[in-house]
């Protein structure tokens, strides 16, 4: 190797020496969703050449029918302007010597080749790359893989619908993302090579291409580290508040009564959450369910309280579960019928009590197995893949490659690039299969680890079914606990019915 090669970095060798040496990005804007009857009115294409936007193709196209009003208020496109416009046949020629032979890369492919293919003039016989697919793949954490999304994660500046904008946003996230591919372990790359290899993705030619300059890179300067921009990320966390508190698996004894002055406080105006939480407001009836949870705590009762809408009954009772959890070394287990509100609660509440309470807690969210990955069942996959798996669902599994290794919770909620249910149940952790202590991944496993943490917080967030399972199997996954809070007890009786009940037929 001479030294000026040395010296190149992996994008630029990429861009020199492979198919991506020039490429097209392209965008359509149509007159709907469906190929079938819907038409094509504006077609923008950039080439780009070493990295860079070298040439524009911009056009308006006129439909043979008309322009629905929705496209005019999100494109801007008005029926005059189309009117004025050549029809697609006239513009047909321009656009395929534009384009020539160079691989396209489009957002969202399918889509656009559905209308290009309708006419047998354009001929398009290179390489298509779509950039969602990539999206997908390269951050699997991603709320969503919108392009409006991608164009604000990488802080792109350009605003959208108009078919040559576009075509430069997609050019632009392209780049991004085959940095961050280049960024990636060489190991991943070449799983993900592995579960592509005799597809007809074009992935297999990149993502080989890709393989070969990292492999060509002795040591590389940068390897891809975690995003922990918040905003664009799903939540990434199910363990929360403070690493150096924990509860005594069990609970501690029951001994230090709350002292309710003090719990009450809390409320109180000029209090903690009036000076730290934006929009509270102090109400009295939040005040009496905050009072008869924390005597309830204190007696050992059972208490049933029917709060209305904006009383504020989370905080009415999370802040006397987490005075008690802390003051007594004892646990509270907090179960909800509903997704929302266990977010809600571990991911909006239990954050902001961690930043306003004066005393440090711990939470876990533990979700039922099946939303976790089983490490044994994905590498058993991986050595099966030619085998085991179609070639589309080969190409399905390649968003669990990079977030496999990035991932804390193995939480499949955080991935959004992984869309197959089918195959996911493929995948999860599920108690038939699970081979415990005896798994070689028992250690890493993301079950076992989230059910470690559950038995040393402060307070544990459930659903219903997790908790009514969890009775049936005699507490072997939340362990003993003294204190339960339902949230949603309204569904108590259809879950328990499910886990607890017996069902008779006449036949
Ligand atoms: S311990 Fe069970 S759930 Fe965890 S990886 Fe092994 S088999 Fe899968």
């Amino acid at each position: 190797m001479v030294p000026s090669e040395r010296r190149k970095t992996p994008r630029s060798l990429i861009l020199e020496n492979s198919v991506l040496d020039t490429f097209v990005a392209l965008d359509l804007e149509t007159t709907g969703l469906d190929p079938q009857r819907a038409e094509i009115i504006e077609i923008g294409a950039v080439k780009v050449e070493k990295g860079e936007i070298k040439a524009q193709f911009d056009q308006l196209v006129r439909p043979e029918g008309p322009l629905p009003p929705a496209i005019t208020r999100l494109t801007g496109i008005s029926e005059d302007m189309v009117r004025r416009s050549p029809p697609l046949s006239q513009v047909i020629p321009f656009f395929t010597d534009f384009i020539q032979e160079f691989p396209l890369v489009i957002h969202n492919a399918p889509f656009d080749l559905s209308f290009l293919q309708k006419h047998p003039e354009i001929c398009l016989s290179q390489r298509v790359y779509d950039s969602l697919e990539l999206a997908r793949l390269v951050l699997p954490r991603l709320v969503n893989h919108k392009l409006q999304t991608l164009v604000r994660f990488f802080q792109i500046e350009q605003s959208l619908h108009r078919a040559a904008n576009d075509a430069q946003a997609v050019a632009l996230i392209f780049l991004r993302l085959m940095e961050l591919l280049l960024e990636t372990d060489l190991a991943s790359i070449q799983r993900m090579l592995k579960i592509v290899q005799g597809t007809d993705s074009s992935l297999t030619e990149l993502l080989a291409e890709v393989a070969s300059v990292i492999a060509k890179q002795s040591v590389l300067t940068k390897i891809r580290s975690k995003s922990t921009d918040a905003n664009y990320l799903t939540q990434l966390f199910n363990i929360g508040g403070h690493e150096a508190v924990e509860a005594l698996p069990g609970g501690g004894e029951r001994s230090q009564h709350l002292d309710l002055k003090s719990v009450l406080s809390v409320f109180d105006i000029d209090g903690p959450l009036q000076q730290q939480l934006k929009g509270y407001e102090k109400r009295q009836e939040q005040l009496d369910m905050v009072k008869a949870v924390a005597e309830a705590f204190n007696q050992g009762e059972l208490l049933m309280v029917e709060a209305g809408t904006g009383v504020g009954k989370s905080l009415a009772y999370l802040v006397p579960a987490i005075y008690w959890a802390v003051q007594n070394n004892d646990r509270v287990i907090v179960s909800t019928n509903t997704k929302n509100l266990q977010e809600q609660l571990f991911y909006k509440d239990l954050p902001e009590l961690s930043r306003i309470l004066d005393i440090p807690f711990r939470s876990v969210l533990l979700k039922g197995r099946s939303n976790y990955i089983c490490l044994n069942k994905w590498y058993t996959a991986l050595s099966q893949i030619e085998t085991a798996f179609s070639p589309e669902e080969r190409r399905e599994l390649l968003p669990l490659v990079i977030w496999v290794q990035e991932t804390e919770t193995g939480d499949i909620a955080e991935n959004s690039g992984f869309k197959s249910k089918l195959l996911w149940n493929k995948l999860c952790a599920e108690s038939n299969y699970c081979l415990g202590q005896k798994c070689k991944y028992y250690q890493k496993c993301f079950v076992m680890k989230v059910r470690r943490e559950a038995l040393r917080a402060h307070i544990v967030v459930v659903n219903h079914s997790l908790l009514f399972s969890d009775l049936c199997l005699e507490n072997s996954i939340l362990g003993s606990y003294q204190n339960l809070i339902f949230d949603e007890a309204h569904n108590i009786e259809k879950v328990a019915a499910q886990y607890l009940g017996r069902q008779l037929s006449i036949w």
